[in-house]
């Protein structure tokens, strides 16, 4: 049997191990490779990743909080994940440890066919570990990327570092222009249900975004990296704006597609790996 895991902390609420095992499932596969969520903190990633490769498991996504533990542990490195400073898959080659991110690769393959990155205006909201990923991918895919934060010094000192452009200069109260932008991907955690929290008021994760509803309209692409039990406020605004939508769960499948690519050697079923994750949220 081939083992792979998705570690993190907590990580009792991932889809990815449904999400594999009906990928291996729609293959045939189901005896040969397996998928399960292991839980490991901070203090013990380290020792609980080389002890995964010891009892001969295949390889792990690794997901929050372990994604920059996972670059900096790693032997070997693809040049996303050099140049963004953190992993989400990690491959076991004997004692070696391979570290991929497909965060980014997942974000370009999940843009629509007709939509060419390369030459686009892309705005990218938010500067945490997201933010520098999918700006890293659209600039390295050719896109013009601006970085627009909550608090501004973030998204200049990213940008800085990646070679890109940084919004500045609109308050908390203002809406930001998207007249000049072709996409637009939500890379920070507003949308994210916080459980057991009551649902924001109608409006204010737009708000919190510096978005209006009546500027997420065709021909406007839009990413929205969260996803929960149901549509964030971004989504349904977009869907019923009709801005074009590729929603979190979107992104996930395309991230595991990827990943699954990397240790299988072989094509994803993206229809069973979308199903299963529609299905089991
Ligand atoms: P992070 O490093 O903690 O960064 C959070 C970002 O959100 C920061 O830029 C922060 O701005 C901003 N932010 C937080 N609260 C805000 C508010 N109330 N108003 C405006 N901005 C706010 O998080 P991350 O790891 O980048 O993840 C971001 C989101 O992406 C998470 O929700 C995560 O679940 C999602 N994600 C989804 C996938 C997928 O497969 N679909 C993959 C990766 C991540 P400040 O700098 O001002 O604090």
């Amino acid at each position: 049997m081939n083992r792979l895991a998705v570690v993190g902390h907590p990580v009792a609420h991932s889809l990815s191990p449904a999400m594999h095992t009906a990928a291996f499932a729609a293959l045939g596969l189901a005896d040969e490779w397996s998928y399960e969520g292991i839980d490991l903190a901070p203090a013990e990633f380290a020792a609980g990743i080389a002890d995964l490769r010891d009892r001969g498991y295949a390889g792990v996504n690794v997901t929050v909080p372990h994604k920059r533990a996972a670059y900096e542990l790693a032997d070997e490195r693809s040049d996303a994940v050099a140049a963004i400073g953190a992993a989400n898959t990690l491959t076991f080659a004997g004692a070696v440890i391979r570290a991929d991110n497909t965060d980014a690769g997942g974000l370009i393959a999940a843009l629509p066919a007709d939509f060419d990155p390369a030459g686009a205006e892309a705005l990218v909201l938010g500067a945490g570990g997201s933010a520098r990923a999918v700006a890293w991918a659209l600039d390295h895919a050719g896109a013009a990327v601006t970085i627009a934060n909550r608090t501004e010094e973030r998204a200049v000192r990213l940008a800085r570092e990646l070679g890109t452009y940084a919004l500045e200069g609109v308050g908390a109260d203002e809406a930001i222009d998207l007249a000049p932008f072709d996409l637009l991907v939500n890379a920070t955690s507003v949308g994210l249900a916080m459980e057991g929290a009551a649902p924001p008021a109608p409006g204010a994760d737009l708000k919190a975004l510096r978005l209006r509803a009546d500027q997420l309209v065709a021909p406007l692409l839009v990413v929205d990296l969260v996803y929960g039990s149901t549509p964030t406020e971004l989504a349904a605004t977009c869907t019923s704006g009709g801005a074009t939508l590729i929603d979190g769960l979107e992104i996930l499948v395309r991230q595991g597609a990827d990943s699954f690519r990397i240790w299988v050697g072989q094509e994803p079923p993206i229809e069973a790996m979308r199903n299963a994750i529609r299905d089991s949220r």
